[in-house]
């Protein structure tokens, strides 16, 4: 159970050497509703999102566009990934560049920090490197070239040529905290997750760790080491330290404390970095490890991973123009476990829209309003006596909301749609079996009508309430329709741990008629 105590929630810091496609948003949007459903429960949350900007790929991008590094990530940041927070409606409580004064300097302060204890040292380095990747690889993570590339060894995730580099580089001793990693893994078997993470970060470190090469001399986009100045951080190293930097180390020690550690949302394909090199860095600086480290599947479209470089890209936008930001939010939490790969499709997101937004929670909400205004002029009726049936959607609504509550806690977001969905069933069911247009035509059954209605309005409010961190444009046309917002106020405010008590919303308040929360589409992109 959320408790009040502080949730500090990142996605990575995203690399700005292209536009945002439809991954980048489904990470931003998972944590988003973690962010969001912690505000309401109570917590003190902090939410970080950010890019990535410094590394080679970037300086090569950048030159092939004829403008400096800089300009090219400021380009980036201002046309593409700050749009992208409104596009999907994300609630992030800061933005990090690592370009910032107060990263850089802090990224410096660091290094020195591990140069002084002795966790650093000068060596000899030659390797596979993947510029894609921005990472040495090891033999086992390369294949044999196809089409252009054949005969010549190629990145297994970018199907690009690797380059071998040679360089006389500060080395950070990973391979002193093999041992260390492994029993931090053992005794808190949450640190990574889902378990098939855990299990193959597990195997990874228990064949032994090499030190890992933490500069770069051939090229100058990056943060300089303060010891010697014709090196520049490592780009992960530099990438890495965003969320503590951001968080307050270096610069706010009280709000460092307060906040971190953070619970981390990454993709499987930097789950390395995160579950391993991360807490290492932390290790030998003495700082805690992160609460959690969670790596989500890859959205595949066509059995293909989502990126730019194998040309599926679908920029959010696409969806969100036609479908507006909370389908976007709902489809993706739902229809994809979160921890699994997912496939994408149109024809997927249009049939869940329709059926399950439209039809499912769209129209129970237009209906019972609809009814209300019909049968009581627009005001919110009094209760009688509850019968079975009442007590079964009060029961219906506490119990979804604890369910719902236990599987945030354990980032099971998909169980925890499906938990709040069971409301939205019910008391469609409810609708239907009580008959309410039956039960105006009698005037002795008005108590009765008003009992049925109240009761499918205090649904209605818990579902804004249960259902906000999700879709929270509809949620909040729905609550301000009740008359929530002048009786109980504002939406974002309402507690989860509350959502149960049944008759919040008092007799005599006025509603409002409602458009329709998710219209029609009459043309879907194919
Ligand atoms: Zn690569």
């Amino acid at each position: 159970m959320a408790d009040g105590t502080s949730f500090y929630i990142t996605t990575p810091i995203f690399y700005v050497n292209d536009a945002p496609h439809i991954g980048h948003a489904y990470t931003e949007v998972a944590a988003d509703v973690l962010a969001r459903w912690h505000r309401q429960a109570g917590d003190r949350t902090w939410f970080l999102t950010g890019t990535d900007e410094h590394g080679q790929k970037i300086l090569r991008t950048a030159t092939a566009n004829g403008v400096t590094p800089k300009e090219w990530a400021d380009k980036l940041v201002s046309e593409s990934w700050y749009p992208l927070l409104d596009t999907i409606d994300i609630s992030n409580d800061d933005f990090i560049r690592t370009t910032d004064v107060r990263h850089e300097q802090n990224v410096q302060l660091f290094l020195q920090r591990l140069y002084d204890a002795g966790f650093i040292y000068t060596g000899e380095f030659e390797g596979y490197y993947c510029v894609g990747c921005e990472e040495y690889k090891q033999e086992s993570d390369l294949v044999q070239g196809t089409g252009e590339y054949v005969g010549q060894l190629v990145c297994a995730i970018h199907s690009k040529p690797v380059e071998l580099l040679q360089e006389s580089n500060y080395f950070f001793r990973m391979s002193d905290f093999a041992e260390r990693l492994l029993a931090l893994y053992e005794e808190r078997p949450e640190f990574v997750q889902p378990e098939s993470a855990r299990n193959e970060v597990i195997q990874f470190v228990r064949q032994g760790l090499k030190d890992l090469s933490i500069s770069r001399s051939t090229f100058d986009w990056g943060i300089k080491v303060p010891w010697d100045e014709s090196h520049v951080v490592y780009v992960w190293f530099d990438a890495l330290l965003n969320y503590i930097t951001a968080a307050g180390y270096g610069s706010d020690e009280e709000a460092f404390a307060e906040r971190w550690p953070a619970t981390q949302i990454v993709g499987k394909d930097i789950l390395r970095f995160h579950a391993v090199i991360w807490p290492a860095m932390l290790m030998a600086a003495g700082l805690e490890v992160p609460k959690r480290v969670f790596g989500h599947g890859w959205l595949l479209v066509g059995g293909e991973k989502m990126s730019k470089s194998k040309l599926t890209g679908i920029a959010p936008s696409e969806i969100t123009d036609t479908f507006g930001s909370d389908a976007f939010r709902y489809y993706f939490m739902r229809a994809i476990a979160f921890g699994q790969d997912g496939s994408f499709s149109w024809e997927d997101l249009s049939a869940r829209y329709q059926a399950e937004l439209a039809n499912g929670f769209g129209n129970l909400a237009s209906r019972v309003l609809a009814m209300v205004t019909r049968y009581f002029d627009g005001v919110v009726p009094a209760s009688g006596p509850a019968e079975p049936a009442d007590v079964a959607i009060q029961e219906t609504v506490a119990r979804a909301a604890a369910d719902a509550d236990a599987a945030i806690e354990r980032l099971a977001i998909q169980d925890a749609l499906a938990a709040i969905w069971r409301i939205v069933d019910e008391l469609n069911g409810y609708i239907t079996e009580q008959e309410p247009w039956v039960l105006a035509k009698d005037e002795a059954k008005r108590e009765r009508l008003g009992t049925v209605l109240a009761t499918a309005v205090e649904g209605l409010r818990a579902l804004s309430v249960l259902l906000h961190p999700f879709v929270p444009k509809a949620t909040t046309k729905l609550w301000s329709a009740l008359g929530a917002e002048a009786a109980l106020g504002e939406l974002g405010a309402q507690r989860i741990g509350d959502v149960g008590t049944w008759g919040q919303l008092p007799a005599g308040t006025s509603v409002a008629g409602l458009e329709p929360l998710f219209p029609r589409i009459e043309a879907v992109a194919e």
